[in-house]
């Protein structure tokens, strides 16, 4: 059938390395430039995405044609959905997962919180379940999040910090996340790589994230809510540009050693990682409020709300040696520079009559 080819020639391999990988939430923001990146290195990359409508699904929709045109396809469908996910490995021999498909968002878990067990708890366990029968099995590198370091106060986070005190239900479903890994390397051998992102931001971003709404309703002449903790001190956060956070996945998923488990069986240890993939450089929400104003040329309306917001962690800051041992993760990108880069996008991205909603 013709989606069936679609599915062949999106995951066929054009370079010597024989990478082929299934990105899951590839219709999302990291995952588009994740994808976009594999497939222009050559690798072989399907996406798999439920074009849900947490957020603008028109946004997801023009990421999923821009993915096209360099030759990704997305299947759309739900990471729950087995029969569908099995018939994916039917079709190709795919070495690697890079897994993004997630319920995101620290205020929406308050909302909804049956998404967040549904996607990142259900959704990862039933993902892994596939992935523990195929022969041989793929490596599986996944977003967790720097979310899982709650109200931990030491700072900078690393890797070895204490992850038991989540301030969010999406932070804890991330930290069952790590836990339900770590089973499935246990007993069936998986070669499994968690990633804890840190505040990603840049062109085609998340309009649920404060860079994104900030900068629309600075430019509609909106006043912006600024939370900041009465008595606590700054809120801030290591704001990572897209692009060190994808040459980060790539690096965790080009070291990554096979999986020792085939068919459900383990045959050796396999490998367990978990690394921060963070810019080293928290910087305060009013400084880039700041940024955004001279970026935009537009005086943001604060509404600076003395008062800390439920789900939120008041500042993070990621220690990287980790990852920069094991793969020489350097981030590149300062706020300055990578705002600079978002901006031009969004003016672009909207000035052609899109509304930009959320
Ligand atoms: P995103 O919401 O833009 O992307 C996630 C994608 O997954 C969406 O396109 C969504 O439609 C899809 N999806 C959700 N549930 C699904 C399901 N059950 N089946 C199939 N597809 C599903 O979010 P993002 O910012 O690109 O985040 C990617 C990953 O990184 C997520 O796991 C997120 O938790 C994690 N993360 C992101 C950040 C950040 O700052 N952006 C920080 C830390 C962790």
């Amino acid at each position: 059938v013709a989606w069936e080819k679609r599915v062949r020639s999106s995951a066929r391999i054009r370079s010597p390395n024989g990478v082929s990988v299934l990105v899951t939430g590839a219709a999302g923001f990291v995952g588009t430039h994740v994808s976009a990146a594999l497939k222009r290195r050559g690798d072989g990359v399907l996406g798999l995405d439920n074009f849900n409508n947490y957020y603008d699904p028109s946004l997801k929709r023009a990421r999923q044609a821009l993915l096209e045109r360099t030759g990704v396809f997305i299947v759309e469908g739900d990471i729950n959905d087995v029969e569908l996910v099995k018939k994916l490995f039917k079709i190709v021999t795919f070495t690697h997962v890079i897994h993004l498909a997630a319920q995101a968002g620290v205020r929406y878990a308050m909302e909804n919180p049956g998404s967040y067990v549904h996607s990142n708890i259900a959704g990862f366990v039933n993902l892994l379940e596939v992935c523990k029968s195929i022969n041989p099995q793929p490596a599986i590198v996944w977003a967790s999040s720097s979310s899982v370091y709650g109200l931990n106060t030491k700072v900078p986070f690393s890797e070895r910090d204490r992850t038991d005190q989540p301030a969010s239900l999406y932070a804890a479903t991330k930290k069952a996340g790590e836990e339900i890994a770590h089973t499935y390397n246990h007993i069936y051998g998986l070669s499994l790589t968690g990633l804890r992102f840190f505040t990603v931001y840049g062109p085609w971003g998340r309009p649920d994230m404060a860079y994104f709404f900030f900068t629309r309703d600075i430019l509609k002449g909106k006043s912006i809510p600024i939370f900041e903790a009465a008595n606590h001190g700054t809120v801030a956060r290591d704001f990572t540009y897209i692009d060190d956070i994808v040459r980060g996945c790539l690096g965790a998923l080009d070291t990554v050693e096979k999986s020792t488990g085939s068919g459900g069986k383990k045959t050796g240890p396999a490998q367990l990682r978990v690394f921060n993939l963070g810019n080293t450089s928290p910087v305060p929400v009013s400084e880039l409020v700041n940024i955004l104003e001279r970026l935009l040329k537009v005086k943001a309306e604060r509404n600076i709300m003395k008062l800390p917001r439920n789900g939120d962690v008041q500042f993070t800051h990621a220690n990287i040696s980790y990852a920069q041992t094991e793969f020489g993760y350097k981030p590149k990108t300062d706020l300055q520079s990578g705002l600079k880069k978002f901006v031009q996008w969004y003016i672009n991205y909207y000035s052609d009559g899109k509304k930009a909603n959320q």
